[in-house]
């Protein structure tokens, strides 16, 4: 049995007695890796690790941290195969889904190639007499991040990618689902050069979360997962006086409005509802055709297009999509959509039950179709994070914009349409924090940043771009003069006083 290790500089290593995960192959159902589930002891080890490597590369020149990015982007490129296969083995995505995976996260590491740039701070000449200030951006000394399943690769460098750059170290506690592609790549940051200590890895649950929120040590957490443990991060980091951020579930919605183009819509949706077996934060899982007569539309044309998608292994290139990640996720999965019957939705098609030949045994639902869905539901309200496509029927564009709205969840919705002014005002009024148009997964580039409104996100910064800049920084303003000596006329301080 394959065992993963934590990746913490200066003593690496599980506890002999410690407690440990199950890492399963989603594809065969069986048991591949072990990996520890690490606590107290195990994040001090990495904490002296980063407290005494942190303070040299704070003071290494921007420009020389961005070359080890620049050769980490260049390390990941060369093994990204591996790292693909390894990711998809994990986690049940296909193999052009994990590179994208990859690929998302190198977007980020490419921006942090330019954190020189990005940190510049801010300067005003002549802010009085003979006074100027300029500000600086400090990184904050330790960072931690914690990630979900479902991005294994992406999301931990959407964190560490610009908070090593501005001068950080980072310790990442990784879903103890994939865990082992987390440690690939703080491996390869070490042979890019980065120092030890800089970028670690911790493995574990709910007790290493709690030692990474409660230790004195950690300046900032920066969360992805699911929205009540977002919520519990949120306030339990922030109790003992971190700055969080902390990203948590969501409900996305594609309106298509009746002057949509159908054939582009269904193939959008095909994509964007069931790829990677709908377990992307910003999947499509509910369709809102406006009127009655675009349902209909849309209805005909949706059901022979989820029939002709093909369920395979995550090494099947033929696949559109693969396993979810664990057996208990699929009872979830399939438990909603019993509730969506149980609770008057349609069922068009339905994927429980599904069983890949050869692959029995595997996490595998098949595509599922549930019209007639309404607001009131349960399986409306909650996340569902499967392949399981939700219609509901809007009678207008105004409902169709109070949908997502008034959804607890507030992450990305998407507007499918060839009236520019229908977009624009939908993209104007809706209470969501990402927009499509006509762009059925609208996730930021890198340069900008990424993140949702309402239980979707607590904190107030967003993940990489300018706001992981700032989030992953303290601003230092100096307000400086340097006299000539005499003490008249200009020179001559005076407390400023009202008036
Ligand atoms: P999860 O909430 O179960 O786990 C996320 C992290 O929290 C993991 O590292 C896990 O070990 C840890 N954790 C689990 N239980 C905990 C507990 N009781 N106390 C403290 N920590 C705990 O999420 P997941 O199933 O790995 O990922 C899927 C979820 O993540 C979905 O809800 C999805 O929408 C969300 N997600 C959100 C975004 C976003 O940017 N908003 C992006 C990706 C995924």
């Amino acid at each position: 049995m394959r065992q993963i290790d934590h990746f913490i500089a200066g003593g690496a290593g599980r506890e002999a007695d410690g407690r440990t995960g199950e890492v399963f192959d989603p594809n065969s159902g069986v048991v591949q890796a072990r990996v520890p589930l690490g606590g107290k002891a195990e994040l001090d080890r990495a904490v002296a690790a980063a407290k005494a490597a942190q303070p040299a590369w704070a003071v290494t020149n921007p420009q020389r941290r961005a070359r080890v990015m620049f050769k980490f982007k260049e390390l990941v490129e060369a093994n990204m195969d591996e790292l693909a296969r390894l990711l998809s083995s994990e986690h049940g995505k296909v193999i052009a889904d994990a590179k994208g995976d990859l690929q998302r996260g190198l977007d980020v590491i490419e921006f942090a190639c330019g954190i020189p740039h990005a940190m510049k701070g801010e300067y005003t000449e002549g802010a009085g007499p003979g006074i100027d200030v300029y500000s600086m951006r400090v990184p904050l000394g330790i960072g931690a991040g914690i990630t979900p399943f479902n991005f294994p690769a992406m999301i931990p460098m959407w964190m560490f990618g610009v908070s090593v750059a501005v001068g950080n170290a980072f310790i990442l506690k990784p879903s103890e689902r994939d865990p082992s592609v987390p440690v690939r790549l703080a491996e390869l940051f070490r042979e890019a050069g980065g120092p030890e200590g800089i970028l670690q890895v911790v493995h574990g649950d709910k007790e290493m979360v709690d030692a990474i929120l409660d230790h004195p040590d950690i300046a900032a957490v920066s969360f992805v997962g699911s929205s009540d443990i977002a919520q519990y991060v949120y306030s339990r980091g922030v109790a003992a006086g971190k700055r969080v951020q902390a990203m948590g579930g969501a409900k996305n919605h594609g309106i298509v409005m009746p002057d949509a183009d159908m054939d582009q819509v269904v193939n959008d949706l095909a994509g964007a509802a069931f790829g990677s077996a709908g377990e992307r934060c910003m999947a499509l899982p509910v369709v809102v055709p406006v009127g009655e007569d675009t349902a209909e539309r849309l209805r005909e044309k949706l059901i022979p297009a989820i029939q002709a998608l093909r369920v395979g292994i995550s090494t099947d290139e033929e696949a559109h999509y693969g396993p979810v990640v664990t057996a208990a996720h699929k009872k979830k999965v399939e438990d909603w959509i019993a509730t969506a019957e149980a609770e008057g939705g349609e069922l068009v098609i339905d994927g429980r039950g599904f069983r890949l030949q050869g692959h029995e045994d595997g996490f595998f639902v098949g595509p599922t179709l549930i019209d007639h869905v309404t607001p009131d539901m349960e399986s409306y309200r909650n996340e569902i994070f499967g392949p399981v496509l939700q219609i509901v029927r809007a009678k207008d564009f105004e409902e169709a914009v109070m949908l997502p709205s008034k959804h607890q969840y507030g992450n990305g919705v998407a507007i499918f349409t060839r009236n520019g002014h229908a977009a624009r005002e939908f993209a104007a009024r809706v209470e969501v924090g990402m927009v499509g148009i006509n762009v059925p997964i609208p996730v930021p580039v890198a340069y900008h940043s990424f993140g949702g409104w309402k239980r979707s996100a607590f904190g107030d910064h967003n993940q990489h771009g300018m706001d992981g800049v700032r989030f992953w920084t303290k601003t230092k303003t100096v307000t400086q003069r340097w006299p000539d000596g005499s003490v008249t006329g200009e020179n001559a301080f005076v407390i400023p006083t009202m008036g």
